[in-house]
């Protein structure tokens, strides 16, 4: 079976090159049946383990999907959480920040939508749009009313806002877990057609993708700063080919599961109070 955590962690030591991930899945991934076997497999899994993180409440997981448009965050989402109960689950897509998000310090819009313990959490988008779109459209800081002028080291110290920021809530239990959904230029092309053609994807279609399209070197760049200042062992990022959707979705499935195996949500050990409590239920539901 494929290593998938192993083979996409993006390394902690911050020396990488974004030019090292490949977009197409490796040689050996196997067919798509094999691929969809091992998606099922895991959808399977997670929703047992979701049961047991959500009767537990001690951890909460929370998942982020970062990628270029069209990369497929939104349907390795449906597809890789299609077998867990919605209750469990709390999504939020982050899009641009509102009058009111602005006036505040830029993690307070997604400390309002973490996943509390027993749940897992799913953003589509998230903290990270700060310093990538927002690095790539720097002029859009001005709207921030921020103290200070933007000096050399506003983006490390946005960093390690970050890094705190996550570090702490690992220490309080919420297990991270990152995903860079990386898309390659052409395959995006492609998509964005299908968006323009099929009629049901139109209303997906903005013409401002093709700016930031426009704008390639500058986000990967953004993304590569960003990939190594963040990958860490309390908060890890995973690189997945986002090129073929089937092994990019069996990648995040399953390294989802991995993630959750890893912490070991068990069901409750009864006390003995409980166990008289089961026995006495039982007494008198039979005896009715
Ligand atoms: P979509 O995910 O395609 O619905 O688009 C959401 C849009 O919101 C994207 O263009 C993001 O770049 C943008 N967005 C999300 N977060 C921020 C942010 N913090 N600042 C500026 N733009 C953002
Ligand atoms: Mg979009």
């Amino acid at each position: 079976m494929i290593d998938f955590p192993m083979r996409h962690r993006v390394p902690y030591d911050g020396g990488f090159q974004i030019a090292d991930f490949d977009p197409d899945p490796p040689k050996s991934s196997g067919s798509d049946a094999r691929l969809e076997a091992e998606l099922e497999k895991s959808v399977e899994r997670l929703d047992e383990l979701q049961r047991r993180l959500f009767a537990e409440e001690r951890h909460a997981l929370l998942a982020v999907f970062q990628a270029m448009d069209a990369a497929g965050k939104d349907s390795t989402i449906r597809k890789v959480f299609s077998g867990v109960n919605p209750a469990g689950l709390r999504v939020h897509a982050f899009g641009r920040p509102s009058e009111l998000e602005l006036r505040h310090d830029f993690l307070q819009r997604v400390t309002a939508r973490l996943p509390e313990r027993g749940k897992i959490g799913i953003f589509n988008r998230s903290h990270y749009e700060e310093v990538l779109v927002v690095r790539v459209h720097e002029e859009a800081l001005a709207a921030q009313n921020l103290p200070a002028p933007v000096g050399k080291d506003f983006w490390e110290d946005r960093f390690e806002s970050i890094r705190d920021f996550e570090r702490h809530l690992a220490r309080n239990g919420t297990v991270i877990v990152k995903f860079w959904l990386n898309v390659s230029r052409t395959a995006q092309k492609k998509r964005l057609l299908e968006r323009i053609e099929d009629p049901e994807k139109n209303w997906k279609f903005r013409l401002g993708d093709l700016d930031d399209r426009a704008r390639w070197n500058d986000y990967h760049a953004a993304y590569q700063a960003m990939l190594r200042a963040t990958s860490r062992s309390y908060a890890p990022w995973y690189a997945i080919p986002a090129d073929d959707k089937d092994y990019m979705r069996a990648a995040v499935a399953r390294i989802l599961v991995e993630t959750l195996e890893h912490i070991g949500p068990a069901y409750p050990k009864l006390g003995a109070a409980q166990r008289r409590e089961l026995e006495a239920g039982r007494k008198r539901l039979l005896a009715e």
